[in-house]
């Protein structure tokens, strides 16, 4: 299993719900932010055992720790109970459980998940509670972005991040789950920082053939007769432009890392070997082709056309590259 406490044993939310509890100052409601909606769930289960675990933190392994864990404690509650997201009448649900009283601990906590998916009405109805809670009743709201919320409910909260982390991190915390060291490394450099990308990105089978053709690009390609070539296998690989611009970003700094001599810091090992063949590139010219990837991206963002844009990009890297080797 995925060492989800590890990683997050570290970050100033795991720090501060931990003092509150140490200091007997528990706040009766949190907001957890994460980008990752996938271990949203898990995340919030985590902050649930720390408050509630019988050992010290929490250890995941007395009777508490694993009930939570399995869903099985009573005073625990995830909600939505059902479906996608808290609606009104599981808010509803959940106010006549805040009053009846705790079982096997001292308090009671709910979880509500997805709370970036609950509509104003649900909101506004958990708002009463957050206001005025019944004694010994915490509410572990997790939610993937702030704004789908009310302000109202925002006041109400202790808010805390739960960041993004650094690749080193990611790969320790994944590397015995998901053993193929390349394609992990691949999968989380063209993440965004979090848990649920980086698997998902480890399965893509579409990743690792873009990775080969942004190889081929950046080691073969030689004249901008190739240009069109290259631009069709690209748009007709079914990969996303984001993804083809995040994979050509990353290759390029792995290239420019190994040009100042820095190879610890490479993110794709075995990439490296091939890049080593790219004939022709001055750190000038790796630093241009970085530009102009930042470019692309920006005029994405424009509505810019995929297929113009990535043609444009292959004749900038060349340029880039002619321009450089006249200097
Ligand atoms: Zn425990």
């Amino acid at each position: 299993m995925i060492d989800l406490l590890g990683l997050i044993k570290d970050t100033n939310a795991y720090k501060t719900v931990k003092g509150d509890k140490d200091s007997g100052r528990l706040s009766h409601a949190y907001l957890f932010l994460t980008p990752d909606g996938e271990n949203l769930t898990e995340y919030l289960k985590i902050f649930a055992k720390l408050i509630d675990c019988e050992e010290w933190g929490c250890c995941g392994k007395c009777r508490t720790c694993k009930l939570i864990e399995s869903n099985g404690f009573a005073d625990v509650i995830l909600y939505p109970t059902d479906g996608e997201t808290v609606t009104s009448e599981q808010v509803n649900a959940l106010i006549s459980e805040s009053f009846v009283k705790p079982i096997e601990s001292e308090r009671k906590i709910f979880l509500i998940t997805n709370a970036q998916t609950m509509n104003t009405q649900a909101q506004n109805k958990l708002l009463k509670t957050l206001e005025e809670p019944p004694k010994n009743v915490h509410i572990l709201i997790g939610s993937t972005s702030e704004f789908p919320l009310l302000s109202t409910i925002k006041s109400r909260v202790k808010k805390l991040q739960i960041p993004s982390f650094s690749a080193e991190k990611l790969f320790n915390a994944l590397k015995k789950d998901y053993p193929d060291e390349e394609s992990l490394l691949s999968a989380i450099a063209c993440g965004d920082g979090t848990v649920g990308t980086a698997i998902l990105n480890y399965s893509d089978q579409t990743l690792k053939e873009l990775t080969e053709l942004c190889l081929e690009v950046i080691v073969d390609m030689q004249s901008s007769s190739e240009v069109l070539e290259y631009s069709n296998k690209i748009t007709s690989s079914k990969c996303d432009f984001n993804k083809f611009l995040s994979v050509m970003e990353l290759l390029y700094r792995d290239l420019l890392v190994y040009f100042e001599g820095k190879e610890s810091l490479i993110s794709n090992v075995k990439a490296l070997e091939k890049l080593k063949g790219a004939k022709g590139y001055k750190t000038g010219s790796i630093l241009s082709a970085l530009e102009k990837i930042t470019e692309a991206s920006m005029r994405k963002k424009f509505n810019a056309n995929a297929t113009m844009l990535t043609e444009w990009l292959l004749f900038q890297i060349l340029e880039g590259k002619y321009k450089w080797q006249k200097l």
